[in-house]
Parts: C-alpha cells; sequence; structure tokens
C-alpha cells in the first residue's frame, strides 16, 4: 500500500500554509454570545451572524426544548414521504403571513439550510425550461449562489458588483426562456446593500425572476424585521427571497418565501428539498419564537442598538494601507490586503482578547483579505471601544 494520495493532498495544504491561506478551527466553550471562551482564553467575538442576539436567548432554548418534547429529535424522513409535521407546516404559515407585504400569494417553503435552499431555487427556476434558462449573478454573490447556478446547468452570466447598467446590458442580450437575476441582499463578506429596487425594476422589465438572498438582511433589517425587501418597500409577483433562520434568528435552517405557484414548483422540482431528511422539527418549533422576539418591539430595540453600534464602529482607526469598507449593516469590514499582514494582524488582536476572523481568499478576491467585524445586539458600547482601543494601538506600532 502507497500513501500517494494521501501524500499529494499534504502537498496541498503544506502549499496553502506558506501562502497564508490554509484554515484552522478554534474551538469555543461557551455558548454563543460576544464573550467566549475559545481554546481556554475569554475573549470578545466580532464573528457570529447572531446579529440580534437570539442564538443562546433562553426563551428561544426552551422552546427547542419543548419541541424535542413534542416531535422527539428527528423527523425521521423526507418532507414528502412522511417527514413533514405540524411545526415545519406551522412555520411555514408564519413565514407566509410574515412575509406576505412583500410579495403576491404569498407562501414559504423551510429547508435546512440557506445553502441548500439557493441551490433548490437556482436548480427548480432553471428546470421550467431545460436547456433554455440563463442565471444572471454579482460578481460578489454568496458561493451557494455559485454553486446553485453551477448545478442548475444554466447559462451563467456574472456581472460586475452592483452594477445596474451592465446587469441591464446582460439581460437586454439575453433570449433565454427562462431569466433569473439572483443578488445578495447584504452582501456578505462586504457588508454594502445591493440596489435591489433598481435591479427589480429591471427584472420586470425583462420578464425576470429576482430571487434576493437575504441571509443577512432578515431579522436586521426593515422596521419589522422583514428584511431588505421591507428596507425597500418592493412588493412583486416575481420575487422570491430567501431567508437564513440561522443567523439573527438565531436558530438554524432557512426559508424561500414567493408566491404560492414557486413553492409549490419547489416542492414538485427543487432536490435539495425533496432527497434530504426533513429538519428536526423542534427547530421549526423553536423557529416560531424567534420569529415572535423579531416581530415585536423587543425586535426594534435590538435592531435600534445595533444600528448604535455600528455608527460607534463606523470610523475604524488605520494605518497606511488598510482600508474600511463603506457599510450600513452590522459586517464592517477592514481591507488590509495581504495574507500575512491580516493573519498578523487578527493575531494581535486575539492577543488583545478580541477574536475577529481573518478572511482571505477564495471567500475574497485575491489581494483583498480582511477582518471582518460583525455586530451583535448583545455587544455594548464598551465592548465595540475596546474593540477600537486595540485598534488603534495596533495601528500605531511601528
Ligand atoms: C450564510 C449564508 C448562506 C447560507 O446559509 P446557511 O443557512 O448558513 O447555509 C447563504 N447566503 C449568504 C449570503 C450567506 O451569508
Amino acid at each position: 500500500m502507497t500513501l500517494a494520495l494521501i501524500d499529494a493532498l499534504q502537498d496541498r495544504i503544506a502549499s496553502l500554509d506558506v501562502q497564508g491561506l490554509r484554515r484552522r478551527r478554534r474551538t469555543t466553550h461557551s455558548a454563543c454570545a460576544p464573550q467566549l471562551v475559545v481554546d481556554g482564553q475569554r475573549v470578545l467575538s466580532f464573528n457570529s451572524n447572531d446579529y440580534l442576539g437570539l442564538a443562546a436567548d433562553a426563551r428561544i432554548a426552551t422552546a427547542l426544548q419543548e419541541g424535542v418534547r413534542l416531535y422527539g429529535a428527528g423527523s425521521g424522513a423526507s418532507h414528502l414521504v412522511s417527514g413533514h409535521t405540524q411545526a415545519h407546516e406551522a412555520l411555514e404559515e408564519r413565514l407566509a403571513d410574515f412575509m406576505a407585504p412583500h410579495l403576491v400569494q404569498a407562501d414559504a417553503l423551510y429547508l435546512s439550510t440557506g445553502y441548500m435552499a439557493n441551490l433548490a431555487v437556482l436548480t427548480a427556476l432553471a428546470s421550467a425550461t431545460p436547456g433554455e434558462a440563463e442565471i444572471f449573478s454579482d460578481a460578489l454573490n454568496h458561493a451557494s449562489i455559485i454553486d446553485g447556478a453551477r448545478l442548475s446547468r444554466a447559462r451563467v452570466t456574472v456581472y460586475p458588483h452592483n452594477d445596474v447598467a451592465a446587469l441591464a446590458q446582460a439581460l437586454a442580450a439575453s433570449d433565454a426562456a427562462t431569466r433569473i437575476v439572483v443578488t445578495d441582499s447584504v452582501f456578505s463578506m462586504d457588508g454594502d446593500i445591493a440596489p435591489l429596487p433598481q435591479i427589480l425594476a429591471l427584472a420586470q422589465r425583462h420578464g425576470a425572476w429576482l430571487v434576493v438572498d437575504d441571509a443577512h438582511g432578515f431579522g436586521v433589517l426593515g422596521e419589522h424585521g422583514r428584511g431588505a425587501l421591507e428596507h425597500f418597500s418592493l412588493k412583486s409577483p416575481e420575487l422570491v427571497c430567501m431567508g437564513a433562520l440561522g443567523k439573527a434568528a438565531g436558530v438554524s435552517g432557512a426559508f424561500v418565501a414567493a408566491h404560492a405557484t414557486v413553492i409549490d414548483w419547489l416542492v414538485q422540482r427543487a432536490r435539495p428539498y425533496i432527497y434530504t431528511t426533513a429538519a428536526a422539527p423542534a427547530l421549526a418549533h423553536a423557529l416560531l419564537t424567534s420569529l415572535a422576539v423579531i416581530d415585536s418591539r423587543e425586535g426594534q430595540q435590538r435592531r435600534a442598538q445595533l444600528d448604535l453600534l455600528q455608527h460607534q464602529l463606523s470610523e475604524l482607526p488605520l494605518r497606511a494601507g488598510w482600508r474600511q469598507l463603506p457599510s450600513n449593516t452590522p459586517i464592517q469590514p477592514l481591507v488590509i490586503g495581504d495574507n500575512a499582514a491580516t493573519l498578523a494582524v487578527a493575531q494581535a488582536l486575539f492577543s488583545s482578547g478580541i477574536w475577529a476572523s481573518a478572511i482571505r481568499a477564495p471567500t475574497v478576491p485575491v489581494g483583498s483579505a480582511r477582518l471582518r467585524f460583525t455586530l451583535s445586539a448583545t455587544h455594548t458600547q464598551e465592548d465595540v471601544g475596546r474593540l477600537l482601543d486595540a485598534l488603534h494601538a495596533i495601528a500605531k506600532e511601528p
């Protein structure tokens, strides 16, 4: 027996290491919160997508326990066989009601992850006209959109980031029977927001679907937390909205909300929905409590706190070569550029008790390695002050 295959992988990993691209996981020993115990050390973390601070909320944890009492640990089967429970059904009804102001004949589908939801939507919509679909995708879209577009076998046209004029040209040049424009609402590594009103107008003019990945907008944007569609007051039968439920909602999974016919089509054709075991019903049950918090006065207060913190963080201390990206969301990136330099700043922060992961290629374009600070409503102004002080000290080092 030779170890040639293992050796080849080890060479590849060694080469990632040399380039400053090797990924390592840190192990946390406490519930998701700004204050964490990581590898035995207490740190202040700016990494999670737990924007509203619900991931460790006692009311939601209790609802999860209640869900386990009612439904046990697992669903036992896929949704179309026997895994679709009253808990899933109740969550989908609640989500459809919640998103109804922005859709026509709104319905919703709960899926195990946002990654799978994007695969589901793109493959199913493209399969309406096999061989005659084209997907128009923003250059900075999330990996799950890129993978969904590939899996759909549609023609894929990537347009420059947020470039509405380029998208208009591409749509005008297309003769595909099914056209699908797809974009992140809030870009996950940049924090900026797509110009959705202009993009929707274009999609409508060209008879195209607009798929919005609202992973970072749902729960955070809009007065009621309905996300980017509420933020921009959009409403259309051609809108398909994906919202993550493991980020601001603090639990797990994702939903697709759209016209009831689109949801019916997903149930018929979306392989990432059909050929997988339904998520644990207890998760769906717990999510009803999350949604109640999101859609409440308390939810509004948590969003107001996020706004406050984000303004506090809107001017980072910089040194030559560093660049803060303009962002009006809880995602605040500091682009450093070089992998090794970014890792060094992350390490210096960690030594002063602050944890913010270094984000490198291929998650972001080569040469734009960055620290990405994400805020949660459970951070305090004192927490953000500590981050600013620590960055200040690092920026002043020779
Ligand atoms: C996190 C994320 C997803 C995937 O959602 P999961 O539920 O974590 O699988 C999809 N799109 C974007 C933009 C995301 O940030």
